[in-house]
């Protein structure tokens, strides 16, 4: 398919193509099996001047859109969804301030997180703060010229690597998502601490840990808008993330579809390659149509974004819902076509297989998409009546 992509972003889809064949391809394995932070890929990420992608050209960055960040994060997913995470999870945390950081806060971070010098994290989620966000627990109060910030925030992307943090606390109790407000916490400030590396069943080369606030004193410039304004950035942060997370499922579907038909073509059995076996075969078409159906959706909504709609929630759900459950279908019938050596580690579609997980629950699982979509189509069809 021709996706009638500018000659710009063909040359950022091939630089992110490029690193991915050249230097995440060769590690993937070693960093899902060690665990290991892929601190060297973020320097050649930052080499090729693909960290402030979506940052706007004043502060550093390439001032592109949402498409050409879709474009770098399916290149990188294609490799590995762990190193696509790391690096999808720190625009995650530069969102709020892209969006609704002052002018000062802007020109203090975004330069910085462009030139790759430092990470971002993203942190909503906590104990009892899962899907329900508006439950989150962690307070600010103010003290003088200071914010206190304590409370436990869990499965952070990028906790404990990330310079700069975006936190979302509760300002005003009992007001329920209305007294959420949203703050940067820099790793060195006091009181701030991470807890230990999960183990995780996929994306073993992104990091995830607790950031633990106790008595974490911050300067009052650190809040992000207003007080009260932490719901709202966090639901523009993720409606402008979710796409993609979508991205992520495409560039992972399209590697374990390559693999799958690639294995296709070699493995011999009753005296022919499987892949003439119309049962293969057909398995393979249903694989590479949704593929292109999500890639399809993926870039169209990205474009919507692009064109700065007003509203844009519904779309940005489905950009990840349709994609992600996509992904974990796709890399559960790669490992099927190649049979015991889809299940063994030394292939990559294993890898594939859990990585895919993932893409259904973090920025909001796939049950919670589905009901920001009936919710709106609830709200359309009321309209239309
Ligand atoms: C590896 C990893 C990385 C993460 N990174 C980050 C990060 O960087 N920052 C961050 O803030 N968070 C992060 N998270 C948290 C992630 O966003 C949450 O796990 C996710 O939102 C779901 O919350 P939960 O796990 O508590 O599940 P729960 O909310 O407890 O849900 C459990 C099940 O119930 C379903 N469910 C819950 N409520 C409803 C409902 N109303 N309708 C239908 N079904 C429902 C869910 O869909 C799910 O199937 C990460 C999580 C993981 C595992």
């Amino acid at each position: 398919m021709d996706y009638l992509l500018t000659e710009e972003q063909q040359m950022l889809q091939d630089l992110a193509r490029q690193i991915s064949e050249e230097r995440i391809k060769p590690i993937r394995a070693r960093l899902d099996e060690e665990e290991l932070f892929p601190w060297d890929i973020m320097a050649d990420l930052a080499q090729a001047d693909l960290c402030g992608t979506i940052i706007p050209e004043e502060y550093g960055g390439l001032g592109l859109g949402c498409l050409e960040n879709c474009l770098v994060l399916e290149a990188l997913a294609g490799a590995c969804v762990g190193v696509a995470t790391t690096y999808a999870a720190s625009f995650l945390g530069a969102y709020p301030l892209l969006l609704f950081g002052s002018e000062e806060q802007k020109q203090r971070y975004l330069p910085r997180l462009a030139k790759g010098e430092v990470l971002a994290a993203f942190a909503l989620t906590e104990s009892q703060a899962g899907s329900d966000a508006g439950a989150v627990a962690t307070t600010a109060v103010k003290d003088g010229a200071f914010y206190v910030l304590n409370g436990t925030k869990q499965w952070i992307t990028n906790a404990g690597e990330a310079e700069i943090n975006t936190v979302i606390a509760v300002t005003s109790p009992g007001k329920g998502s209305r007294g959420a407000s949203a703050f940067v916490v820099e790793k060195g400030d006091p009181g701030i601490s991470f807890g230990k590396k999960e183990k995780k069943m996929g994306i073993r080369a992104s990091v995830t840990r607790e950031i633990i606030l106790e008595d974490c004193r911050i300067p009052k410039d650190r809040l992000i808008s207003k007080e009260g304004m932490g719901f709202i950035a966090t639901m523009k942060t993720l409606d402008n993330a979710r796409p993609g997370a979508g991205a992520l499922a495409v560039g992972l579907a399209q590697s374990a579809l390559d693999e799958a038909a690639a294995f296709a073509k070699e493995r011999v059995q009753f005296g022919q390659p499987i892949f003439a076996f119309q049962a293969v075969q057909h398995m393979l078409a249903d694989m590479a149509t949704k593929i292109e159906a999500a890639r399809a959706l993926v870039y169209s909504v990205a474009r919507y974004i692009d064109s700065k709609p007003r509203e844009y929630t519904k779309a940005a759900a489905m950009a990840k819902l349709f994609p992600t459950d996509m992904a974990m279908a796709v890399t559960v019938d790669a490992v099927q076509i190649m049979g015991g050596h889809g299940y063994m580690r030394e292939y990559p579609v294993e890898k594939m297989m859990r990585d895919a997980k993932i893409l259904q629950i973090y920025e909001g699982t796939n049950q919670i998409m589905r009901n920001i979509i009936g919710l709106a189509l609830n709200k359309e069809y009321a309209r239309k009546k």
